[in-house]
């Protein structure tokens, strides 16, 4: 089995598919070696297990509203694209969507996947709670306020199979999106701020070499459909037509200036097509907002080389958050994504370039995405790593749900 890009060849002994969470619990329970996988769509080897792989993407999703909590419970394999149509039949909401909306929930959260905006925490910080099946098949919930929360959320597969997810909910909001060309660098860079709080959620589109910048999406809430919107952003201005990132991809949600349901504008991708197959590449490093400028700049000085094997670069920003294994842990952040061709060899050649000219920034790689940053410079940089570690080893001491990835995380030779 391959993940979603047809990139990765899981090397597990079997890939198990359960119906019920009673059949998580006996799999567990008798595997020796047993690793969550969600949707397939990291693009390295971070759910991969030398034993068997269990997704619970079968299980039906079971969606149960808690109004007075504020939440709504779902079975862990579900995607979004579920949760969300769902969600906005009962007039209700996420604070935000990843770009692709067919990402399970359990994935996704495992290893903070967000989407954009200043203001606005990764996925993973809409969880209110979840349940696992721990090493010996039992289940047990970790809830907000407890104290292992922080260390349980953005966990990578490390402490059971989650089963179901509790998440916050809102009121359902309009969104609206823009796509505004030819943002000139030097605007972007004199300002960075000033760009990514143009709306509610942004992302800038580049290639690096190109001067000006050729796209930014700026989607906005709206506390109605007929509110106007500036015609400019730092000198780009907004387009008219249809705007498109990736050649010949129908399934973008670019419905420019037409307001909409928060599930159909806030991913890039539309809830109702499924792309199937990517056939490219992704890497991705966070590194404080505060530092945006000088890292772009450092980026960019690789642009000529980046280029020829780019599809695109997107920009976008993630609030701090206080758990222990999220990539905006700690920080405001600022992501810098690469969709690479599908060349892994030019990727992991440019990769290790791109990370030591973002080294003074203490980059920390997205967990799904291809990076060479050695293990244990990833832990460094999360100050409660030795914590997680702690909790990893409590909740399975025998290391039942790791794998090769994990194990070398797990193993990293970093201050206890
Ligand atoms: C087209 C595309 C677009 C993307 N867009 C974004 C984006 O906008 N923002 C972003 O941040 N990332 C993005 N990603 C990356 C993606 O969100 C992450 O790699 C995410 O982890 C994938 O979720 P998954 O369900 O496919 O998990 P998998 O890749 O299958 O697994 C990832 C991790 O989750 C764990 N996991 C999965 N299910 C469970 C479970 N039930 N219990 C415990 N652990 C579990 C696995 O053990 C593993 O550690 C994108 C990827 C693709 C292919």
């Amino acid at each position: 089995m391959r993940n979603w890009s047809g990139t990765y060849e899981y090397r597990a002994t079997a890939v198990e598919a359960p119906t019920t969470v009673d059949a998580v619990q006996a799999l567990v329970a008798r595997s020796r070696r047993i690793r969550a996988l969600g949707t397939r769509h990291s693009f390295n080897d971070l759910a991969d297990t030398t034993g068997v792989l269990v997704t619970t993407t079968e299980i039906a999703p079971e969606f149960t509203i808690d109004e007075d909590r504020r939440v709504v419970t779902v079975g862990a394999g579900t995607r979004y694209a579920a949760v969300a149509t769902f969600l906005t039949g009962e007039g209700l909401a996420l604070h935000n969507m990843g770009s692709l909306p067919h990402i399970s929930v359990a994935g996704a959260v495992a290893t903070g996947t967000h989407g954009s905006g200043d203001l606005n925490g990764n996925l993973s910080t809409a969880v209110r709670g979840i349940q696992l099946v721990g090493p010996d098949g039992a289940l047990r919930w970790v809830r907000h306020g407890d104290p292992d929360f922080a260390g349980s959320v953005v966990a990578l597969g490390l402490l059971g199979v989650v089963v179901r997810v509790e998440l916050a909910v809102q009121p359902s909001y309009l969104v609206r999106q823009d796509v505004y060309a030819g943002l000139p660098w030097a605007t972007l860079l004199a300002d960075v701020p000033a760009i990514t709080s143009a709306g509610y959620s942004v992302s800038v589109f580049t290639d690096w070499v190109g001067d000006p910048i050729e796209q930014v999406w700026v989607k906005r809430r709206l506390e109605s459909a007929d509110e106007t919107v500036p015609d400019q952003i730092g000198g780009a201005v907004r387009r008219g037509a249809a705007a498109q990132i990736i050649e010949s991809d129908d399934d973008n949600t670019t419905q420019q200036g037409i307001a909409g349901a928060w599930s159909a504008h806030l991913p890039h991708f539309r809830i109702d097509r499924t792309p199937s197959n990517g056939d490219e590449i992704q890497t991705e490093y966070f590194i404080a907002h505060s530092d945006a400028a000088a890292a772009l700049q450092a980026v960019r000085a690789l642009g000529e080389d980046i280029a020829p094997h780019l599809l695109i670069t997107e920009l976008r920003t993630i609030a701090a958050d206080d758990l222990w294994m999220s990539t905006a842990s700690g920080r405001d952040s600022l992501a810098i994504h690469f969709t690479w061709r599908n060349e892994q060899a030019a990727v992991e050649a440019l990769c290790p370039r791109i990370e030591a000219a973002l080294e003074p920034f203490a980059p920390r790689p997205h967990w799904g995405k291809v990076n060479t940053v050695p293990k244990a410079v990833v832990a460094s940089r999360y100050p409660r790593f030795a914590d997680f570690r702690a909790l990893v080893a409590r909740a399975d001491p025998d290391r039942k749900f790791s794998g090769p990835s994990t194990d070398a995380l797990l193993d990293a030779d970093v201050a206890a």
